[in-house]
Parts: structure tokens; sequence; C-alpha cells
């Protein structure tokens, strides 16, 4: 029988003199970046168990001036504040500058991305590996979607509430009411 190393009274002994490994130990950061527009159940699951990871979570609205948005970037980040609310290492922010500028300024060494399906991989691979190039000490972190969001995006989101399709099953509720005000502030222009 192997004898088993009981280390856990030096460690305790250590660290209530405030001289463990932990004291050195650095705020461990992880970004998600993404456009959010809006946030789904995809991208909170996501947050979710990469909360469970991390000591501090930033979801980041990047705005990319290319891409037209139904949701303004505030309104954006509102409705993700309002969302993760019961996760308190989670907080939001938005950028317009480049992701790895981004990071190094608030101190952020791993960038976090889902994955839902092939398709999403060789643009994800080849983003990460330029990332790589420019800053070699951020490294992206690939989340494979929960088994119940393989086929969500923001763009089927949108798409399904245009047409005043129930999305509640799919968007937290701050988003549903974000979606209700849009579409019915479209459908009164068109009326008019
Ligand atoms: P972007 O415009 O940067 O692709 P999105 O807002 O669409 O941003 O998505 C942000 C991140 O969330 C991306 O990494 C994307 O792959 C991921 N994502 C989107 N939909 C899902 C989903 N259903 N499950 C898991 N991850 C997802």
């Amino acid at each position: 029988m192997g004898r088993s190393v009981d280390t856990a009274p030096d460690r305790r002994e250590e660290e209530a003199a405030g001289c463990g490994r932990n004291k050195y130990m650095a705020t461990r950061v992880a970004l998600y970046p993404g456009s959010f527009d809006p946030l789904h159940n995809g991208h909170l699951d996501v947050i979710e168990r990469v909360s469970r990871i991390f000591d501090e979570v930033v979801v980041v609205v990047f705005i990319n001036s290319a891409k037209r948005a139904l949701f303004a970037p505030q309104e954006r980040m509102q409705m993700v504040d309002e969302a993760t609310r019961h996760l308190s290492n989670v907080r939001v922010d938005h950028s317009s500058d480049l992701l790895v500028r981004y990071a190094a300024r608030v101190g952020a060494h791993v960038i976090v991305r889902g994955l839902r399906a092939v398709l999403d991989f060789d643009y994800e691979f080849q983003i990460a590996l330029m990332n790589k190039r420019m800053a070699a000490d951020i490294d992206t972190l690939f989340i494979l979607t929960g088994e119940h969001y393989s086929y969500l995006s923001s763009t089927i989101v949108k798409e399904l509430a245009s047409y005043g399709a129930d999305v509640t099953a799919l968007v937290p509720p701050a988003v549903v009411a974000g979606l209700q005000e849009k579409f019915r502030a479209r459908e009164g222009l068109n009326d008019g």
C-alpha cells in the first residue's frame, strides 16, 4: 500500500501566514468578445461555464463599423448586464479597438470563443492564429456550444423576432423585451 503524504496542514499554515502560493497567483481574467447583437442563450451558457473556470470574465461588446447592428452598443451591453446579474465575477464592457490591444490594456491573457460547428472552426482558427502572431502571450480558448444551442445564432433570433415569432426559449428575458421594442418600433414606422 502506498503512503499518502498530507501536505494540507503546511499549505493551510502558509496561507494563514499570507505566504502561500495563492498570494502570488494573479487574477485569471478571460475576455469573451463578440457582437452580441443580441445576446442569446448559447452565449449565456458559454458565459456561465467560463465564469466557473476564471476569476473574472469580461464580456466585451465589439463595435464593428463594417457590420450593421440592430442594437446600439449601449443597448447590447445593458442586455448582457441584466442577463448576467446572477454571476458576480462577470462584467461587461465595449470596445472598437483591436482585440489583442484591448486584452493587453486590461491585462487579460485568455480570449474565449464559442464553437458551434465545423463551420465556425476555419474562421476562428484563422483569427486565433493571427491574434497569437500579434500577441504571443494571449491564448484563445475554444468552448464547445451547449448541446441545446448549436443551432442558435443572433441572426436567427433576429430573423424569427422580425416575423413576430416567440423567442422566449432562445434568449434571456431582457433580450425578449429589447427585440419586441425594436420590432414594434419598426412596425410603427412601416404602418405610418
Ligand atoms: P461575432 O460577431 O464575434 O462572431 P457573436 O456575437 O456572433 O460574435 O458571437 C460571440 C461568440 O459566441 C463567438 O465566439 C461565437 O462563436 C460564439 N457563439 C455564437 N453562438 C453560439 C452558440 N449558439 N453556442 C456557443 N457559442 C456561440
